[in-house]
């Protein structure tokens, strides 16, 4: 019986891992090793139970009582801290999923890789902050990494093992997002729950936002040119507001290979889940004849300063990553307390890269995960510093 492992199981994608792997059978077909959780202690040991697992570990240590109350009477250990998150990762496991939000993912992923499992990723903080750091422990320890994310995933199975000289260009699919038909000069004032009304995909609170500013698109763009390996120039992005073409692959002759089914992250999920094969997934099948039209257009630089932003942490690559990636984190964070508004999130994170430039190397090439957790403490205090200049400036702004 092949055995596995959920981090960040009551979160958006590992609720939907968890719904594939109860479809197919639940502990009659996987033996479940670890789960875990941020704050949710009550899902996260409801799902322990459904699945039989040997630990369920949560984030906060307040909420350990909690959980261990909810599993009273099973077989289930429980645990509680990033630590213990940490070491779940260590216990044998077949396939692990790797959904935890944010940057408190890399740490589990990278446990999982050094005892060579299979990681399928979702967390793409991961790669955007640690891409060589991950994939060379992945190949020291003989380990797989199978992208989660639609558009990896969809690149992935376009490219088809072919060799990544033959590609020509890597086309990253987006829907512009919530507010991408909105007026320019009405972004400055979009509110969270506006930039929340994604058009596609139901997503986490805070890909969502990321998926309006197009921070989003910024971070995959750099897990592109990590995962595949591919030079940046050789990376488009283009507005599909329709999201039924979750990426394309372009070969040097010509060719373009383009992945397409229904905006449901059950297909990525179950196709990293099964493979090298491919089973039954419950996702809507695509009535081309209903479809009737693809619609494609550039993305407008001005509304989306994020992806210029991601070009310049690719051509610096060292520690950049982890800086863009912490200063987004905390820039996100001001928007949804109401500090600073939806444009202002693009302006913490220059501001934040144009610092920490004046005040060191970013380009770093030997990466350790300490380098990179020493980036990610002093980034995103940077980011702290000009958000609170930012909402300083907006209140002026108000007040006048
Ligand atoms: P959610 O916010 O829905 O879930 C995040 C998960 O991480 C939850 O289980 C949450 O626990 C847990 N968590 C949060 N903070 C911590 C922490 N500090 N330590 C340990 N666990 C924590 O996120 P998504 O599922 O949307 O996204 C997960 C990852 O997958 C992200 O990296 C995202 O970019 C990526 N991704 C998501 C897609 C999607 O469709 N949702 C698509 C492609 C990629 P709790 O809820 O209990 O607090």
């Amino acid at each position: 019986m092949r055995s596995l492992s959920i981090f960040g199981a009551t979160g958006s994608i590992g609720e939907q891992t968890f719904d594939l792997l109860m479809r197919a059978g639940g502990p009659a077909t996987y033996r479940t090793v670890a789960v875990t959780g941020g704050r949710n202690a009550a899902r996260l040991a409801e799902m322990a139970r459904a699945l039989r697992a040997e630990v369920a570990v949560c984030a906060d240590p307040a909420d350990l009582a909690t959980l261990r109350d909810a599993l009273a009477g099973t077989t289930t250990e429980v645990a509680a801290g990033s630590q213990a998150i940490a070491d779940a990762a260590d216990r044998p496991a077949d396939w692990v999923m790797s959904a935890i939000v944010g940057a408190a993912g890399l740490v589990p992923g990278l446990r999982a890789l050094r005892h060579g499992r299979t990681l399928a990723l979702a967390n793409k903080e991961s790669l955007v902050t640690a891409g060589p750091l991950l994939l060379a422990e992945a190949a020291r320890h003989g380990a797989r990494i199978l992208p989660v994310d639609s558009e990896h995933s969809a690149i992935f199975q376009a490219l088809n093992a072919e060799d990544i000289a033959a590609v020509e260009r890597i086309i990253l699919t987006a829907s512009g997002g919530a507010l991408r038909d909105w007026p320019l000069e009405a972004l400055a004032s979009a509110t969270v729950s506006q930039a929340m009304a994604h058009p596609n995909w139901a997503m986490g609170q805070r890909i969502t936002i990321d998926s309006a500013s197009m921070f989003n698109k910024a971070l995959e763009v750099i897990e592109t040119r990590e995962y595949f390996g591919i030079d940046p120039d050789r990376i488009e992005v283009i507005i599909h507001p329709e999201s039924l073409i979750h990426s394309m692959v372009g070969f040097r002759d010509g060719a373009i290979m383009a992945h397409m089914g229904a905006p449901d992250m059950r297909h990525s999920i179950g196709y990293a889940l099964n493979w090298p094969d491919r089973a039954d997934l419950p996702v809507a099948r695509l009535d081309l004849a209903q479809v009737a039209t693809l619609t494609f257009r550039a993305p407008d630089p001005v509304r989306y300063p994020a992806l210029r932003l991601a070009r310049e942490v690719m051509a610096i690559r060292g520690l950049a990553g982890s800086a863009f990636n912490a200063a987004k984190e905390i820039a996100l964070d001001h928007f949804l307390g109401g500090g600073i508004g939806f444009q202002d999130m693009a302006g913490v994170v220059e501001d934040t890269l144009a610092r920490l430039s004046g005040e060191m190397r970013l380009g770093n090439a030997a990466l350790t995960l300490e380098d990179i957790q020493g980036m990610d403490v002093l980034a995103r205090i940077r980011a702290g510093e000009a958000a609170r200049i930012r909402a300083g400036n907006r209140q002026q702004a108000i007040g006048a």
